[in-house]
């Protein structure tokens, strides 16, 4: 596994080159580099990078795919996409976002007040907004203003209140006005079909949202008594995140279809458009047999537009225009999160902590001849060998016939040679290896929170690709467990043996070694917890110049000691004082101390919670 699963779920976005991982684009720099030149301006940590260009790959993707889809049916329709709020609102995500989409008049959905705001002022004019999720007066409000503003905006409704409150706000805002303007409305629609994967609620007859056909034959005769039917335009669904599979949706388009050409036959004639919402999967897995979705972009574009077109046909309406919401397929590959290895626990099994005498027991030489002489011919046999040696030596030891220096060579010797056979029988792949491996695996400490930066490992069980940034033309062989430093040991992301991760062997107190997780780009920031008031790492954005040449820009550094706790409402001037008092009235420190401890003391509380090192240089260096 050098490649680290690298050609499932890298996308062309990364390659290998000598021992590093690197960017697949421009000139091609390592990610190591990038990391260490951040680092020289001092910020330590974990850093988030964020690559722009990867954000441009994936939305010119899916219009070029749309496009091409459309053509090759002759469809009539046209083709528009919205970046879901939700998945990253983050401001240098956002920028980047607008910046490189430009071409493609791609727009925003907001599904809170907050986020409508984003979109407000973030989208260009006529590019379209919508707005999803439970809407109240104010919120319906501000979707006025926006048309107003001369944004080309649809918000959806969930519910036959929402649409009462339309019909208020628009009599409050276009009363007396000689040019009545209102948002374009979209009705979301309860699907027979249900969603799938983890957030199967998203669709569905138990769905928290949207209308039932009994509810949307109420809402068109609203809309008509209120003269605002040439305003409904859209249909919309989603049928949840992660899709793995096309069936659901390939069920749930043939439904909305229907919906909209009968709606349209009643006499909808302003209704245009059909919103398939997001769910576009992203292929998170190292492992062939464990890949989480079974289509392509090509035959996802494909299916859309010919089921439209031929629901079309059919009815004989006009073919809608097709929106997208898809976010976790734009942001996932934008980012990635790099972090420095602390610490390797390995039990200190190396052959240089040996302590043995000059006279051993006779079963502690035996091991010993054991792994001098292990070749894969009697690999599997001095391995049970080993193992029953173990037994007996341990048994021994409770006795008292052997001391604490025979009981750590046999822990030594006993995990030497169950590494040495594993590498000598790695093709064999038998359950006994596999269940060894666990037994020997390593457990690196790292620099980051999986509470704060990977939150759907914690909550969803959700892998996401890992691998170290340099080190690549050596096969890593320790099988490995990685722990995040929150004191929870739910920040684990433990060696599974049916889907392993091999890391390398490294000594820590001589030299760096970093993590990359990958596919980091959605959902993760936000959804975030600061457990152990671990915040949002730094952050840095990566843009390319026409040379090619990388820069590294829009530097963010986590937030510092003062800043989380004023987070938390703390009043951080009581605590400053607080903190300052009980220096100065200290009978255990020197007039003279006290300022330089003073000293110290601001300069801690300036900086992040994440930690610089834990292991002072090495000893032996
Ligand atoms: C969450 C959400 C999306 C985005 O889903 P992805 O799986 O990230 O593509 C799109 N539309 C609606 C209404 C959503 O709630």
């Amino acid at each position: 596994m050098k490649q680290f699963g690298l050609n499932i779920w890298g996308d062309d976005n990364f390659i290998r080159k000598e021992d590093t991982i690197n960017i697949n684009y421009a000139n091609q720099p390592s990610l190591l580099e990038i990391t260490k030149a951040i680092r020289e301006k001092g910020y330590k940590g974990p850093l988030l990078l964020r690559f722009p260009h990867l954000i441009k790959k994936q939305i010119s993707t899916l219009f070029n795919t749309f496009e091409k889809a459309k053509k090759e049916f002759n469809y009539q329709g046209d083709f528009h996409a919205v970046f879901p709020l939700k998945v990253n609102q983050f401001p240098n995500f956002i920028h980047a976002l607008i910046d490189v989409s430009q071409a493609y008049n791609y727009g925003l959905e907001a599904g809170s007040k907050a986020e409508l705001i984003i979109a407000m002022s973030q989208t260009p004019l006529g590019a379209p907004i919508t707005v999803n999720g439970f809407k109240d007066k104010e919120m319906i409000a501000l979707c006025f203003i926006a048309a107003k503003m001369g944004h080309n905006i649809t918000v959806t409704i969930e519910g036959l209140g929402e649409l009462q409150t339309i019909i208020q706000v628009n009599q409050e805002f276009n009363i007396d006005v000689k040019n009545p303007i209102a948002p374009k409305i979209g009705v979301r629609i309860r699907l027979h079909s249900s969603g799938i994967g983890t957030w199967a609620k998203s669709g569905g007859y138990s769905s928290k949202f949207g209308l039932t056909s009994t509810e949307l034959l109420e809402a068109y005769e609203m809309l008509n008594k209120h003269k605002l039917l040439d305003h409904l335009w859209m249909i919309h669904f989603h049928i949840g995140s992660q899709m793995g599979d096309i069936a659901p949706l390939k069920k749930a388009l043939r439904e909305a279809g229907n919906i909209y050409a009968e709606l349209k036959k009643r006499g909808a004639d302003a209704l245009g458009a059909i919103n398939i919402g997001g769910g576009l999967a992203v292929e998170y897995s190292q492992h062939f047999n464990n890949q989480e979705k079974n289509y392509s972009m090509d035959e996802f574009a494909n299916d859309v537009v010919y089921l439209m077109q031929e629901i079309a046909k059919n009815k004989k309406v006009t073919e809608p225009d097709i929106f997208t919401e898809s976010g976790r397929y734009i942001a996932a590959s934008h980012s990635v999160l790099v972090a420095p290895v602390l610490e390797l626990f390995s039990q200190e099994y190396h052959e240089k902590g040996l302590r043995l005498k000059k006279v051993n027991p006779p079963l502690i030489q035996e091991l010993y001849d054991l792994f001098t002489t292990i070749k894969r011919k009697n690999a599997r046999e001095y391995l049970h060998d080993a193992l029953d040696h173990m037994e007996s030596l341990l048994t021994l030891f409770d006795l008292g016939y052997i001391d604490l220096e025979d009981r750590s060579n046999t822990e030594i010797l006993v995990n030497l040679i169950i590494k040495k056979a594993i590498a000598l029988l790695k093709n064999e792949g038998t359950d006994e290896l596999k269940r060894l491996q666990d037994r020997i695996q390593e457990k690196y400490l790292v620099n980051f929170s999986s509470f704060q930066s990977l939150p759907d490992f914690w909550g969803l069980a959700q892998q996401f690709p890992v691998m170290p940034l340099d080190r690549l033309n050596e096969k890593p062989a320790n099988p490995a467990s990685i722990w995040d430093i929150t004191c929870d040991s739910d920040g684990e992301i433990g060696f599974n043996r049916d889907l392993p991760l091999y890391l390398h062997d490294i000594d820590i107190g001589k030299e760096e070694y970093f993590l990359a997780f990958f596919l980091t780009g959605a959902y993760q920031e936000v959804l975030g917890m600061k457990h152990n008031l671990f915040t949002h790492p730094t952050e840095a954005v990566i843009r390319f110049d026409e040379k090619g040449h990388y820069h590294i820009e829009d530097l963010i550094e986590a937030q510092n000691l003062t800043d989380i706790l004023d987070d938390l409402d703390y009043d951080t001037n009581l605590i400053d004082k607080a903190l300052k008092y009980r220096i100065e009235e200290s009978q255990h420190i020197s007039k003279e101390e006290k300022r330089e401890i003073l000293g110290k003391l601001y300069l801690y509380l300036s900086e992040n919670s994440y930690l610089k090192t834990i292991q002072a240089i090495s000893e032996n260096q």
